[in-house]
């Protein structure tokens, strides 16, 4: 697994921290789209396919979240920005991110940040950040009913590239009765003093079942699971109110498990 996630878990969970951009206006064009700007100083069939894919994802995305506030529409002067630097040196030099990172989001900016050519932009972090975005608009970013497993795994259910492998780790975990228990799911939220192996597979786990409610019912259940989350109410209540068929955590855990060894 990408070392990539690790970025991810300190960006959402200092999210509230500046992060630094390097931007000096003057250099930058834009390119628009219905719900994205593309800012970079040189466009380019990269930046190109960035607006295309984009657009394209954010459609995949915002069905699950039909029912935006308006105030929340990505569009006019509400769109997101997207910032692709023209060279990775130049990239890292400017926002301080590590040398192996291909990107990141700043949800209070709506604004994702990239270089051009990054490795696994398009296919991994574009639709991974993009989905942290939409999903902390929707359910507000300092919600402490919504478990990190929820949004770290909404985010990695968007990359359809890396499916099989995270499949086949929670496979093997369950076969070994090795998964995280649903308890220390839902309580882990840093995962800077974990060991790398049990961060990879909090990861692999938050997207199997993320998946499994997206995938069990329309998309309409699990709306109304965040839409009561955000309202307030308690993981298990918005579980029990939403999907109907579980009345408690542990019961959402037998069922994922069962379904994880059939597949
Ligand atoms: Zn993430």
């Amino acid at each position: 697994m990408p070392l990539r996630f690790f970025l991810c878990a300190w960006i959402t969970w200092f999210g509230w921290c500046e992060i630094s951009y390097g931007f000096d206006n003057s250099n930058w064009e834009e390119k628009k789209g219905n719900h994205f700007v593309v800012y970079a100083q040189d466009h380019s069939s990269f930046t190109d396919d960035v607006l295309r894919e984009a657009e394209d994802v954010y459609q995949d995305i915002i069905r699950y979240f039909g029912s935006l506030p308006k105030d929340h529409f990505w569009s006019w002067e509400n769109r997101c920005k997207i910032y692709i630097y023209p060279s990775q040196s130049e990239y890292v030099r400017l926002t301080k991110q590590p040398e192996w990172s291909s990107g990141f989001a700043d949800v209070r900016k709506r604004t994702i940040v990239s270089f051009e050519n990054a490795p696994d932009f398009l296919e991994s972090v574009l639709p991974h950040e993009m989905a942290h975005l939409i999903f902390r608009e929707f359910i507000a970013s300092d919600n402490r009913q919504v478990p990190r497993w929820l949004d770290e795994g909404f985010a990695i259910s968007q990359e359809k590239n890396i499916r099989v492998a995270l499949d086949q780790t929670i496979q093997r975990a369950v076969q070994t009765n090795s998964a995280l228990s649903f308890q220390d799911l839902t309580t882990m939220s840093s995962l800077h003093t974990r060991p790398t192996d049990q961060a990879r597979l909090f990861y692999a786990q938050a997207q199997s079942i993320t998946r499994f409610l997206l995938e069990r019912r329309d998309p309409s259940y699990f709306i109304n699971f965040c839409r009561l989350l955000r309202d307030g109410a308690s993981l298990e209540e918005a579980l029990r109110k939403s999907y109907r068929d579980f009345s408690s955590l542990r019961e959402l855990e037998q069922e994922w498990k069962r379904h994880v060894s059939h597949l």
